[in-house]
């Protein structure tokens, strides 16, 4: 089984980022991608072909931001979400050294997809930078806009460790936010399986941050 996990912020605030996470039946079996597969910075097309089939974007951009994290996006990206990604990992590991996780907590461990924002504000009008997914397991939720949800981030691969979080142009700490709680999964997938499964679907509540 393989897991999907995506954030919608549908209050507006950062403060209350609802987490929502969907199993989708993808097969896990073909996670280690051979080396000749591997494009720009490491990245295997494996993981940018999922990437680009979540979001609809092209992503032809292969950078590192400066503490080492893999970043792929459609053009150069700014050099404030390159800060942002750093920001967000180091909260994040930060958080899981003090509950005494220690696999996985390497900048260069994790994929950062930057993806075209498919909205800029919620319905109550505050900026949100959201990406649209298609998300079967949400239908019927409070989040389902019609087969598919907002989400201002989106975990979906653990070998190696990707996720998606949307172009900001502004609140970057937003954006460092949504980093750190999408890989508060990934420490945990690779770090305490028990409590992975317990809070990876977030479809009817729980959010982020899960560790204080
Ligand atoms: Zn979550």
């Amino acid at each position: 089984m393989k897991l999907t996990t995506l954030h919608t912020n549908s209050q507006g605030t950062i403060g209350r980022l609802v987490a929502l996470a969907v199993c989708a039946a993808l097969s896990v079996g073909a996670l280690v991608v051979p080396a000749s597969a591997q494009r720009g910075g490491g990245v295997n097309r494996r993981v940018v072909a999922q990437a680009e089939s979540y979001t609809g974007d092209t992503f032809n951009y292969f950078t590192e931001t400066p503490r080492g994290a893999h970043v792929v996006a459609r053009t150069r990206p700014r050099v404030e979400w390159l800060r942002a990604i750093d920001q967000g990992l180091t909260d994040l590991f930060a958080v899981a050294r003090r509950h005494g996780y220690s696999a996985r907590l390497n900048y260069s461990d994790y994929v950062i997809f930057i993806a075209r924002p498919d909205r800029t504000r919620d319905s109550t009008g505050a900026y949100s930078p959201d990406v649209a997914y298609v998300a079967p397991g949400y239908r019927g939720s409070i989040y389902d806009q019609g087969g598919y949800i907002y989400a201002a981030g989106m975990t979906f691969s653990y070998e190696p460790n990707a996720l998606v979080v949307a172009e900001h142009d502004r609140d970057f700490q937003r954006m460092a936010n949504v980093v750190h709680y999408e890989g508060e999964h990934i420490v945990f997938y690779h770090n305490d399986r028990q409590l992975f499964q317990q809070t990876a679907d977030h479809s009817r509540g729980g959010g982020h941050p899960i560790l204080q």
